[in-house]
């Protein structure tokens, strides 16, 4: 069976460097395995969900480079939950309920005051037909449950966890329909994993005691008995270890806006919480191949903002001008781009550098015998292949000077800057006669 993945966010946010994370897994195991990643958009709650965040999570994904081979939503799909809460139906395996969440709140707390698990007690199971006409007539629709069968062991061989293991009589029947009619997540989206072939469901461990009801929901519906693999990842935490509100909301936008290149982002979130280093890794198919549940550890990944940030630099370095293009100053051409990339944190910092080439420059006063040296430099100075090391060579027969006396002045007075891009690299860019004003006009001021 072709391997199946799926990210299935709800729109009814941003998506945040968690969800990105869970994302990215998915479509690395997917392309790992030359199978199939799904996107599902988890809109059944209408309320909540926004058609502004269906589009931003197609953006976002494509900025990050995760192409979906399909896109389904589950507010399109009422009819196959419908039928599949009919054969549960049928089977006995949904019954009907009413109390109100303050009724089940009271009911936990009570639980919970006696040391027990807060465990719904099946109070709905006892009533009778004539209890339910009488609901109906007063104007109460129930909602429903669906019946974990406590005879039927509840294990899974997780793929980062290992074995689990749960006793059904210890957790709550999920309610999967409320009154209104309306779904909660959990029967849509195993109903959705059947349908659509989903092989491997790799989630957050957040939702590790979901995949204990789920699994008899799988098993209650899956015609063929096949149900799909699972792996729950451990939650990203901050720097600091720990759960953090700022996680939650660092989206997209907010590291395009720094100048993170998705790479980055996506070299860093497909390898922490692994045994696997954390390397600037720009080639996607290089990070394919290394993707393996196996090296997924048990402890919180650290998000490290500072991390990001050298994986960011170390990235930038490498990037082709194909890639940056669109986004380089006007008329920055590849040789420009290779001349300013060693010294960039991030791609907008170009500009500042190509300004150095473009002009005007600002340069400092110089002393009288760094004005001759740099008058000697406009006279020495020849075009050719390599300008620069022909320069300094011919200035260093000259005059003797070497090291910092040799280059810094000329630095100064071609650049306005004590520092910046390597100088044969920039020297063809600014070109002979703009070079010679600059150091003639140095030599004069
Ligand atoms: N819409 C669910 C969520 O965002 C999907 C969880 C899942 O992967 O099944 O939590």
């Amino acid at each position: 069976m072709t391997v199946t993945t799926r990210f299935a966010p709800s729109p009814t946010g941003r998506l945040h460097v968690g969800n990105i994370r869970t994302a990215l897994h998915n479509w690395m195991h997917a392309r790992k395995a030359g199978g199939r990643f799904l996107l599902r958009i988890d809109d059944t709650d209408a309320e909540r969900s926004r058609e502004e965040y269906v589009d931003a999570i197609r953006a976002d994904l494509a900025w990050l480079g995760l192409d979906p081979d399909g896109e389904e939503r589950q507010s399109a799909r009422l009819d196959r939950y419908e039928a599949a809460f009919e054969r549960l139906r049928a089977a006995g395996r949904v019954y009907r309920c009413y109390e109100t969440a303050q009724e089940l709140d009271l009911k936990r707390k009570i639980l919970l005051g006696r040391g027990l698990p807060p465990v719904y007690d099946r109070a709905a199971l006892a009533l009778t037909e004539d209890d339910h006409a009488a609901k109906a007539a007063a104007g109460v629709a129930p909602h429903w449950r669906f019946l974990l069968d406590h005879q039927e062991p509840i294990t899974w061989d997780d793929g980062v966890r290992g074995p689990q293991k749960f006793d059904p009589a210890q957790l709550s029947d999920p309610v999967v329909r409320r009154a209104d009619g309306s779904w909660l997540y959990m029967l849509p989206s195993a109903v959705d994993d059947l349908d659509m072939g989903v092989t491997d469901v790799l989630r957050g461990e957040d939702h590790v005691s979901n995949t204990a009801v789920q699994i008899q929901m799988f098993n209650a519906l899956a015609d063929d008995g096949r149900i799909p693999r699972f792996a729950h990842e451990a939650l990203l935490v901050g720097s600091e270890g720990k759960l953090s509100k700022r996680l939650g909301s660092l989206g997209c936008d907010a590291f395009r806006e720094r100048g993170i290149e998705p790479e980055a982002l996506v070299a860093l979130l497909a390898r922490i919480g692994t045994s696997l280093p954390v390397e600037p890794i720009a080639d996607r198919d290089t990070l394919v191949e290394t993707f393996d549940l196996a090296t997924f550890g048990r402890a919180p990944a650290k998000f490290d903002e500072a991390e990001l940030e050298r994986i960011n630099t170390a990235i930038v370095h490498q990037l082709d001008y194909d890639a940056v293009a669109d986004r380089l100053p006007q008329g920055m051409d590849a040789a420009g781009w290779h001349a300013v990339r060693p010294n960039l944190a991030t791609v907008s910092d170009a500009g500042e550098w190509w300004r150095l080439v473009t002009g005007p420059i600002a340069q400092p006063p110089f002393p009288d015998e760094d004005r001759a040296y740099l008058a000697e430099a406009a006279r020495l100075l020849e075009w050719g292949e390599d300008p620069w090391h022909a320069l300094t060579g011919a200035l260093k027969a000259a005059t003797g000077r070497k090291g910092k006396a040799l280059f810094l002045p000329l630095r100064q007075a071609l650049t306005g800057m004590d520092h910046g891009p390597d100088m044969a690299g920039l020297l063809p860019l600014i070109g002979e006669t703009e070079a010679r004003v600059r150091l003639e006009r140095a030599a004069k001021e």
